[in-house]
């Protein structure tokens, strides 16, 4: 018997890092958005062979227990008291170590895959055993637009509904580790934010507003991702002089979305780009 489910990507908004804790991690604020492009799917299979396989379909990725989705495999058996004889299948389509999100929202689907089939951890006992993986992983749990705080944990969703603006993300092909983008964060930036920008960006997501939305991205990573890789301005810069209203690196980096006003401004960027950068790719949404 094999159950499947897609594993969506994601990209900030908004990300604040508040303050550097002693232990390293970071605590921060951000307004996570669930993309549908791009997406990976995640199949587990249950076996005769005792263990934990995991495959993909990208060369290079770990396998197995060193595969973030072997490891939630692994802790949810743990946890839930289950011998596993399981077998994990992964379609990858989000680009590795982007600021997409794809190993957590890899390892979440897993969780949620199993607890389907087993029910053995309440919803607090998941997300508890999420947050052991990544800070990022229990926010695939729901995959909702969610702002995030305490490492990225605490969840708050904004009350009504939220319209995502018309955007397209751009993968430079390159990896970025985001301990790297971590590390390389100005101090100076961190700390608390009196510009009321989460507040706006939320207002303008409710209005289905893009220039609302546009006017209000934030990254505190992306200072220093822009420095140390030119051709992230570069494509910035592009994005910005070919029709969108704004653009952000999400998260660690470097992938880049741009906000645009319409589906139809968003085709034609996205055909400008396509002719003006080979060695990208483009998911649009
Ligand atoms: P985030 O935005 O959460 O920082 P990311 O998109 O920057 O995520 P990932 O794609 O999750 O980064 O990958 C980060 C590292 O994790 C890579 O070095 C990769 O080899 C490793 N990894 C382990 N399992 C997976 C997986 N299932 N999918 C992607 N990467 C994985």
């Amino acid at each position: 018997m094999a159950l499947s489910i897609p594993s969506r990507s994601k990209i900030n908004l908004y990300l604040k890092v508040l303050k550097r804790r002693p232990d390293r991690y970071h605590e921060l604020e951000t307004l996570f958005l669930p993309l549908d492009t791009p997406a990976d799917r995640v199949t587990l299979d249950f076996v005769d062979t005792p263990g934990i396989r995991v495959c993909s379909s990208l060369a290079g990725l770990p396998e197995n227990l060193e595969n973030l989705a072997g490891r939630a495999a692994l802790a949810y058996a743990d946890m839930a008291g289950i011998a596993p004889a399981w077998s994990i299948r992964i379609e990858k389509e989000i680009p590795v170590a982007a600021g997409m999100g794809g190993g957590s929202s890899n390892a979440a689907a897993v969780l949620r895959l199993l607890n389907r089939h087993y029910g053995k951890l309440s919803s607090e006992e998941l997300a508890d055993l999420a947050l052991t993986l990544g800070a990022d992983v229990p926010f695939f749990l729901h995959g909702r637009a969610a702002i995030a705080t305490g490492i990225g944990e605490v969840f708050h969703y904004p009350a009504g509904k939220l319209y995502a603006p018309p955007l397209l993300v751009v993968n430079p092909q390159f990896p970025v580790s985001a301990k790297w983008a971590y590390m390389n964060l100005d101090p100076e930036q961190i700390g608390e934010d009196s510009s009321g920008k989460l507040k706006r960006l939320i207002n303008a997501l409710r209005r289905n507003d893009p220039k609302g939305v546009a006017d209000n991205l934030h990254n505190d990573l992306a200072a220093a991702l822009y420095r140390k890789f030119p051709l992230l301005a570069i494509l910035r810069d592009f994005l910005l002089e070919n029709g969108a209203l704004n653009a952000e690196i999400t998260g660690s980096g470097p992938s880049i979305f741009a906000v645009c006003a319409s589906p139809a401004e968003r085709d034609e960027l996205c055909r400008s780009l396509a002719g003006a950068f080979r060695a990208v790719t483009i998911f649009v949404n």
